[in-house]
């Protein structure tokens, strides 16, 4: 298949149509020599392929240069598919729904936060649960859970958790129309009652940072984002109930498949058509999990503002954006000169509509970034751009190779504090089983889907 890749520029390969049989569109595939390199580690470019063959893509299938393999979908993978004669697939949203990232800001010096930085980290590693099974002690009732399905982050707003500033900076306001949360089943409900409001394991965590460059002076300002001060990055999504509704909805998905005759590469990438019974429910119950996920995202958010307050009272932590990159919005696109509705599936990737902020973490031993979405966004990828560093190592690799290693010294001796649940989970995460976080952002800042504004520097992290 790499055989099949053209070099179009510095950042960018076409994935020929001969490439796999049945493809409908070209891959598009973000990516410079140090990136491409890295496609042969696994099958993700297969993946793309196989998107490419989906009824009523539109464009390309689309690889961020973060890709790697994911279930179905690649992660870092974007299509685009016409709202009528389209498909939508709980594999190209992922198993975590609207997991998505949360940045604050502050004008919180490092030299400040040094003294108490044991003790703050401490405060909020016990204030925020995590690790696998986690819960929270928010106890709703299944009609609360309803409400929150309903209105997401507003639902947190209204109930004291956070203001107004809070949700006009979070993606859709915090709230997308049209859950339907009589479609999500009682299993998922059961496992999402008593988890918002946790940050769960794994890939997960809350992050305290230093802006450590300004490459946009205006646009940082306009964030609150200042050279040498605190920011506060929190990662995670819909818990158990994001993850049982993909679950339940593959299986829905399945058996759509052989209902309305569509033919797939591959099992995974199981779909329905958007317009149908069991398309509008999966859409309606996926918007339930994000409104779950951007809740549990505004929680969190607001208890570490309260534990904060303690540490540094009169100096407020600010909302600089809150942004999904496991989700499907129906969107409209001009494409080809021709307005467009489609359904943009984006599975470990952002959205970047001009002017928007982007936010993507790297690792806990490297650097995060903050960017903004562009008019190119727009004209030439849906709107999106890459989430993160993208993994090189699998899990399981990973932890092989720190066998034996103190990861929480190594970890300090390169200046970040850590806090982990798990040692296993810490030796998934360590910094090497990602890419080069400044590679992947420079291709997408110079592909201009997305440009540079900050670089964030880890200065402590809390790990589920
Ligand atoms: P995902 O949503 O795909 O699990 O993770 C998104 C990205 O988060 C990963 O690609 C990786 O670059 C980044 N990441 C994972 N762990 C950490 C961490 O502890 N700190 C930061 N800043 N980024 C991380
Ligand atoms: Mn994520
Ligand atoms: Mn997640």
């Amino acid at each position: 298949m790499k055989n099949l890749l053209k070099r179009m520029d510095n950042v960018r390969l076409l994935l020929e149509k001969e490439a796999f049989p049945g493809m409908a569109v070209p891959g598009l595939i973000y990516a410079d020599h140090y990136i491409e390199t890295m496609l042969e580690q696994d099958s993700a470019l297969e993946q793309v392929a196989h998107v490419a063959c989906l009824p009523g893509i539109v464009g390309y299938s689309y690889a961020m240069p973060d890709i790697h393999w994911g279930y179905g979908f690649p992660i870092g993978g974007v299509a685009a598919f016409d709202v009528n004669e389209g498909i939508i697939s709980p594999g190209g949203v992922g198993y975590d729904i609207s997991c998505g990232v949360r940045l604050l800001s502050s004008y919180i010096k490092l030299a400040d936060i040094k003294p108490v930085l044991d003790a703050l980290t401490t405060a909020l590693f016990s204030a925020v649960p995590s690790g696998v099974g986690s819960s929270s002690a928010i106890r709703l009732s299944l009609k609360d859970l309803d409400d929150v399905l309903r209105k997401g982050a507003r639902w947190a707003v209204k109930e004291g958790m956070g203001m107004q500033d809070d949700l006009d900076r979070t993606e859709e306001g915090g709230c997308l129309d049209g859950a339907l949360c009589e479609f999500v089943s009682s299993r998922a409900k059961e496992r999402g009652k008593n988890q918002l409001g946790t940050l769960g394991s794994g890939n997960h965590f809350l992050e305290i940072q230093v802006v450590d460059e300004i490459f946009d002076k205006a646009a940082a300002s306009q964030m609150n984002l200042e050279s040498g001060s605190i920011t506060v990055m929190i990662h995670c999504g819909s818990r158990g109930l994001g993850h049982q509704v993909c679950d339940d909805y593959l299986k829905v998905m399945r058996r759509a498949m052989a209902k309305y005759k569509i033919d797939v590469p591959d099992r995974q990438l199981c779909c329905a058509p958007i317009q149908s019974e069991e398309g509008q429910q999966y859409i309606g119950s996926m918007k339930a999990a994000a409104n779950f996920a951007m809740a549990n995202r505004q929680i969190i958010g607001s208890v570490v503002r309260d534990v904060f307050a303690q540490f540094f009272p009169g100096k407020p932590l600010f909302p600089v954006y809150d942004v999904s990159h496991n989700m499907a919005h129906i969107e409209k696109h001009i494409w080809e000169g021709r307005k467009r509705e489609v359904c943009v599936h984006r599975k470990g990737a952002t959205r970047a509509f001009e002017g928007q902020p982007v936010l993507i973490p790297g690792s806990m031993g490297t650097a995060s970034y903050v960017l903004v979405g562009t008019k190119k966004a727009e004209m030439e990828s849906f709107a999106s751009t890459c989430h993160g560093a993208g993994r090189v190592l699998s899990r399981n690799e990973a932890v092989k190779r720190t066998r034996g290693q103190n990861l929480v010294r190594e970890m300090a001796d390169r200046g970040v504090t850590v806090k982990a649940d798990s040692f296993r989970t810490l030796g998934e995460e360590m910094p090497e089983a990602y890419k080069d976080i400044s590679a992947v952002v420079e291709v997408v800042h110079q592909a201009q889907l997305s440009l540079k504004v900050a670089k964030l520097k880890p200065v402590a992290v809390i790990k589920g």
